[in-house]
């Protein structure tokens, strides 16, 4: 019977909660397709400031690198918000993306049947589905470039550079030409190749890797289109792959597609079968503690790191499926609408239990 080994990172605020919830479901996929889980616990984010006066103590990163793959709930709060920058929690998440190398961030942007109304969108917009796949660079480009403060023209100035390497564009390229291989084989290339250089070669690299990609239908988008796209008409997207800036912020556009943070997962992804999976909204410290939360996020986020890191999709899809079910009979508070039972964190967990 195949072991993984998981490091967990419950974090702040719901984080504790959400995550408690993802393992239970995680434990019964277990005994249902015939794999288990151990679990190495351990520290990032306000937590492990209290304990140790680091967001990502060393030791965290030598226990997330021997896991085969990491699952976090969500860090940070006001208590730690006074910190300097490079203490503050969400600097342990910059280093653990950079620690553990996660050049890949996917962000799927979906709408649930059970919760169509939720969207903001009109649902004559959306159509008869939506599902987005956002595939964002996330350890290159802008915000890691050179930066610095300097003097112009008699003024402070400051600037901060866009560089991408050919290696670089390629890899993420690649990530998202194979997702959309799995998926409708339609990938969207979004970049600004009428004005920088970067997004040029960015285009360029692209077209060049789409030959090894015959099967796959290769588009390019301007990043102000795209935008825009995205509301008049988002069921045109299937996979759409972009560099780091632009894919932060096309990603959170996606994501209230759904009309629901509490739905959301994310994977981050190393080369080879290595992934960190979150939900991807944060600790919500408004709710901490008290049976609020809606733990489908975390519970899909779970979904995700069997489909990519442990390539048990019928595992994932179960989970899928068992969420969608769940939401026919009951909400959490978030996404809870008359006629349905009105249930806590806990009790949702449970039912998705359950369900599977
Ligand atoms: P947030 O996502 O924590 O909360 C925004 C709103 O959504 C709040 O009203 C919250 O109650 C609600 N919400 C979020 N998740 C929910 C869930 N699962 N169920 C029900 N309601 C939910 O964003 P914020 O308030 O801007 O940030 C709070 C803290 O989280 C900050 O310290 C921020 O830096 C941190 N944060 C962490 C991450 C991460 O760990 N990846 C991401 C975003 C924000």
């Amino acid at each position: 019977m195949k072991n993984y080994k998981i490091a967990v990172i419950k974090g702040d605020g719901i984080g504790p909660e959400i995550v408690d919830q993802a393992l239970k479901v995680l434990d019964k996929a277990g005994e249902k397709f015939g794999f288990t889980c151990q679990y190495q616990y351990t520290q990032m984010g306000g937590c492990a400031i209290d304990e140790t006066g680091q967001p990502l103590p060393p030791g965290t990163v030598n226990v997330c690198k021997e896991a085969d793959c990491v699952l976090l709930g969500a860090v940070g709060g006001e208590k730690w918000d006074t910190l300097p920058g490079h203490l503050r929690p969400e600097a342990g998440l910059l280093g653990m993306r950079s620690a553990l190398g996660l050049f890949a961030n996917l962000r799927p942007a979906q709408i649930f049947e059970a919760l169509k109304d939720a969207s903001p969108i009109k649902a004559e917009v959306i159509g008869d589905s939506l599902d987005i796949m956002v595939v964002r660079e996330l350890t290159g480009g802008i915000y890691f470039g050179e930066r610095g403060r300097c003097e112009k023209d008699g003024h402070p100035a400051a600037f901060d550079t866009e560089m991408y390497t050919v290696p670089e564009i390629e890899r993420i390229a690649r990530v998202g030409f194979e997702m959309a291989r799995k998926r409708d084989k339609k990938l969207c290339s979004v970049d600004k190749a009428n004005v920088l250089e970067s997004s040029r070669l960015w285009r360029e690299t692209v077209i060049e890797l789409s030959k090894d990609y015959p099967d796959v239908e290769l588009t390019h988008m301007y990043v102000d289109n795209c935008a825009m796209q995205l509301i008049r008409h988002p069921s045109q997207f299937d996979v759409i792959v972009t560099s780091n800036i632009f894919g932060d912020i096309l990603s959170d556009e996606a994501s209230m597609l759904s009309g629901s943070i509490g739905m959301l997962a994310s994977a981050s992804l190393a080369e080879g079968t290595f992934g960190l999976y979150e939900p991807i909204h944060g600790s919500a410290p408004d709710i901490a503690g008290q049976d609020l939360a809606n733990p489908l996020a975390t519970i899909l986020s779970i979904a995700m790191m069997l489909r990519y890191s442990f390539e048990q999709e019928e595992a994932a899809i179960a989970i899928e499926r068992a969420v969608n079910e769940a939401m026919k009979t009951a909400r959490t508070p978030d996404i809870y609408e008359e006629g349905f039972k009105k249930i806590g964190t806990n009790e949702m967990g449970d039912l998705v239990v359950s369900l599977l």
